[in-house]
């Protein structure tokens, strides 16, 4: 149901009548936050360090749409899960160019067994992500592979200033977070976002280190937090579409439905969204059409 003359970019039928969400859940990458110049970059920037490391003089440098290739087709929430596996593609593939499309087999290989140490990748992901003075900041330490500044600097902006009032003022009582970032770069992300911490209750935010998307756990800890009856997950990638199908799998989930934002969200009923917009600047007016009587 594609309307040209809304804001709003699709939605799917299958809304009761003046549905109205009191909860409203977000992904941070590609939904809050713009990180094609920061994860996107630390990923090709530490594939290419990893295998330097592991004695390789020509290294290989996924491209962009290698990562959105491995990213859209799920599993690969974590940016450092993302870059073992691309660095073990690499350290793989003996003549010519890695193939993406093959399958993650290798993903839980015990760590170094392939060259791709894990914790090193962490590390090195750490480095290329703050930069050497935030770095020694955050870790006690000095950063021994990256000299350059930190790609976190390259982070824009997708959620307008005013959203959460916006949302607020729309009956919204209560917001989670559910991220595949660190507790750290969470709390950089709520910084850059000027949202205070105390805009979540207890629980309501959910990092890659306590669970992965598409554990449905991760939303079934939120909805529990805010008292949800009826809520929005706004995501953008294939792992938000299985956490919100996994968690209506269970029994008495409550009503929680998925908005897709972003690229991947052009298409009208993609992995089952109920929803599809450009940018998540127009959930006020998606929510103004939901909760209209007519
Ligand atoms: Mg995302």
């Amino acid at each position: 149901m594609t309307d040209p003359g809304t804001a709003w970019s699709w939605l799917g039928s299958g809304w009761p009548r003046a549905w109205r969400p009191d909860t409203v859940v977000f992904d941070v990458d590609g939904v809050l936050i713009d990180t094609r110049r920061s994860f996107r970059l630390a990923v090709q920037d530490v594939v290419v360090a990893a295998q330097r490391l592991a004695g390789r003089p020509r290294p290989w440098r996924p491209g962009a749409g290698d990562i959105a290739r491995l990213k859209a087709r799920g599993g690969f929430n974590s940016d450092i899960d993302c870059s073992v596996h691309l660095t073990r593609l690499a350290l793989a593939t003996v003549r010519g160019v890695p193939d993406v499309a093959q399958p993650a087999a290798a993903r839980d290989a015990p760590p170094g067994a392939d060259g791709a140490d894990p914790s090193l990748i962490e590390r090195l992901f750490a480095e290329r992500y703050w930069g050497p003075e935030a770095f020694a900041r955050h870790f006690g330490e000095p950063a021994r592979h990256f000299t350059a500044p930190g790609l976190r600097a390259g982070e824009r902006l997708l959620a307008p200033p005013g959203l959460l009032p916006a949302l607020t003022a729309r009956g919204v009582r209560a917001y989670g977070l559910i991220t595949g970032r660190t507790t750290l770069e969470t709390d950089a992300a709520l910084e850059f976002l000027n949202w205070p911490r105390g805009t979540f209750a207890a629980g309501a935010v959910v990092t890659g280190e306590e669970l992965l998307k598409p554990d449905p756990a991760a939303l079934h800890r939120v909805v529990h937090a805010c008292g949800t009856t009826r809520g929005l997950f706004v995501g953008d990638v294939r792992d938000d579409a299985q956490l919100v199908r996994r968690y209506r799998e269970r029994p008495g989930a409550a009503d929680v439905r998925l908005v897709l934002v972003g690229p991947l969200a052009r298409r009208p009923g993609t992995w089952g969204a109920d929803a599809g917009l450009r940018t998540v600047a127009q959930l006020p007016e998606l929510l103004d059409h939901l909760g209209s009587p007519g």
